[in-house]
């Protein structure tokens, strides 16, 4: 279950990794802070939740003009970082997923819409 969602401030770029907006001078001094942390994160993790590092998607590495389409790529990328609660299917970045599911109980699935 993916939902994706526009950026709200035009203008704004979003962070392959953490899909998160940043202006785009923002941006090129995030990435390989975000990068370094993602790695960080990710070794913390348990095995069966670590993930591949993300690809810069092709839209970002070709500098297109295109805002929109450079930003869509870039909420793709990060969303598939996030990893769905086996109780109730909600995405989570890994370590907010252990601390959900801590509360998250099996029998919210039966009364959950998604
Ligand atoms: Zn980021
Ligand atoms: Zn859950």
């Amino acid at each position: 279950m993916i939902i994706f969602i526009p950026p709200k401030r035009p203008g704004f770029r979003v962070c392959y990794i953490c899909g998160r907006e940043f202006g785009s001078q923002s941006l090129a001094i995030h990435e390989p802070k975000c990068l370094e942390k993602w790695h960080i994160e990710n070794d913390k993790l348990p095995k069966h939740l670590r993930r591949a590092e993300p690809a810069k998607p092709q839209a970002l590495i070709g500098g297109s003009n295109d805002v929109k389409a450079v930003n869509e790529a870039a909420y793709q990328s990060a969303q598939a970082q996030l990893l769905p609660c086996v109780h109730c299917g909600r995405t989570f970045l890994p370590d907010r997923l252990l601390v959900h599911q801590r509360s998250c109980r099996p029998k919210d699935a039966s009364r959950s819409e998604i």
